[in-house]
C-alpha cells in the first residue's frame, strides 16, 4: 500500500472560499458575518472536487490513501481573533471528514487547528478531540507561526506549548509542524516561509530539549524537512557545540520528514542523508507546485517517481510507502486494520 501523508483539501467548492471572504469582510463589518449554517455544499459537489482531482490523481500515480487536512494556506490564523478561527476550522475539518467518509478507502483527516495569535493554545483542544474523538482523524497539522510571517509566538519548545503536546500524546496524534500563509512581504508562503518554517522548527527542535518532556510526541516536518537534510552536517556541528546528544538519539525517535521534494537530486539527498525510518512519503499534490517539469515531462508534485528511481531496497521503499505512516500515525495503522488492510 502507498500511504501520501501529507495532502490539502486545495480543491474545495468555490463556496468555501466565498464564506470565507465574507467571514473576513464580517471582520470590520458585522452585518456581512455569515453563520456556519450559511455554508451549504452537497455530497455530489464534494464527490466531483476529489474525484476530478486528488482521487484521479491518485489512481494515476499509484497511491492508495492520503492524509487530508484543510488547505494550509487558507489556515490564515493571523485573520480576526479566536472566534474566527474557531468558527473557519471547524467548518474547514468538517468538510475534510466528510470526504474521508464518502471515500474512506483513499482518504482520513488530519485536524487544522483553530490557533489565534497570542491565544493560550488550550482553545485548540477542543477542536482537536471532536476531529479525533468524532470524525476519526489521525494527526494535526500545528502552525508554529500563527502570525503568518512575524514570528511572534515561542518556539515550540516552549511550555506555552505543552497543553497541546499533552493531548497530543493523549490521543496518539502527531503533528505535521505547517505554517500557512505568509502576510510578511519578504517571504513567498510557498517558497519561503513553508521552508523556513520546516527549517526554523527542526532547529528549535534540536536548541531545545522538548523530547526528554515528551518522549513520545512526534513530529513530521514537511517539504522534505526545508533545508535540514541538505545542511545536516551542519546541525550535527552546531548540535555538538551544544554539548547536545548525537541527533539520532536527540531527536530522529520523535521527529520525522516528509517527501515532499520536486526533484530526483532533492529525493536522492534526502534518502541519503535521512534514516529510512524517518523518511514518510507524501506529495502535496495538488498544491503549490502545479507543473509540469520540461526536463522530465511529468509533473514535479509526483513524488512516487523519484522514490521508484532512487537507490533504495524494495524493502526501505516499503517503508517509506507504509511502514512509518503506520508507526507515526497509529490510529492511521489501527483505522487500516478495522478495515482489513
Ligand atoms: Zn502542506
Amino acid at each position: 500500500m502507498i500511504i501520501d501523508v501529507h495532502g490539502h483539501y486545495t480543491t474545495a467548492p468555490a463556496a468555501l472560499g466565498a464564506w470565507r471572504d465574507l467571514q473576513i469582510a464580517g471582520l470590520s463589518d458585522p452585518a456581512k458575518a455569515p453563520k456556519p449554517s450559511d455554508l451549504r455544499i452537497s455530497d455530489d459537489e464534494l464527490r466531483e472536487s476529489i474525484e476530478t482531482n486528488q482521487l484521479k490523481k491518485m489512481k494515476e500515480r499509484g497511491s492508495d490513501l492520503t492524509i487530508f487536512s484543510p488547505r494550509a494556506s487558507f489556515m490564515a490564523h493571523h485573520i480576526g481573533g479566536f472566534e474566527t478561527s474557531a468558527a473557519w476550522a471547524a467548518i474547514c475539518n468538517e468538510l475534510c471528514a466528510r470526504v474521508a467518509q464518502l471515500f474512506p478507502q483513499h482518504f482520513i483527516g488530519a485536524a487544522m487547528l483553530p490557533q489565534s495569535p497570542g491565544v493560550d493554545v488550550r482553545s485548540c483542544i477542543p477542536e482537536l478531540e471532536k476531529c479525533v474523538k468524532e470524525y476519526g482523524f489521525v494527526g494535526l497539522n500545528l502552525n508554529p507561526d500563527p502570525s503568518g510571517g512575524h514570528w511572534t509566538s515561542p518556539p515550540l519548545t516552549d511550555r506555552h506549548w505543552y497543553p497541546l503536546y499533552e493531548k497530543m500524546v493523549e490521543l496518539d496524534v502527531p503533528a505535521m509542524v505547517h505554517v500557512s500563509t505568509s502576510c510578511n512581504a519578504c517571504f513567498h508562503t510557498t517558497g519561503a516561509h513553508y521552508l523556513n518554517a520546516d527549517t526554523t522548527a527542526f532547529m528549535q527542535c534540536l536548541q531545545g530539549d522538548l523530547f526528554k518532556d515528551f518522549p513520545t510526541l512526534k513530529f513530521l516536518i514537511p517539504h522534505g524537512g526545508g533545508a535540514v537534510p541538505y545542511h545536516w552536517g551542519r546541525f550535527r556541528g552546531l548540535a555538538q557545540e551544544m554539548k547536545k546528544p548525537l541527533l539520532q538519539e536527540h531527536l530522529l525517535n520523535n521527529i520525522f520528514f516528509d517527501t515532499c521534494v520536486y526533484h530526483q537530486p532533492g529525493i536522492d539527498l534526502l534518502t541519503q542523508v535521512i534514516p529510512v525510518d524517518n523518511v514518510l512519503f507524501a506529495s502535496e499534490m495538488i498544491g503549490a507546485v502545479r507543473g509540469i517539469d520540461p526536463e522530465t515531462g511529468y509533473a514535479y508534485d509526483d513524488t512516487r517517481r523519484y522514490i521508484e528511481a532512487t537507490a533504495l531496497t524494495p524493502a526501505q521503499r516499503q517503508q517509506i510507502y507504509e511502514g512509518n505512516a503506520r508507526r507515526v500515525f497509529p490510529r492511521l495503522d489501527a483505522a487500516l486494520r478495522a478495515q482489513g488492510r
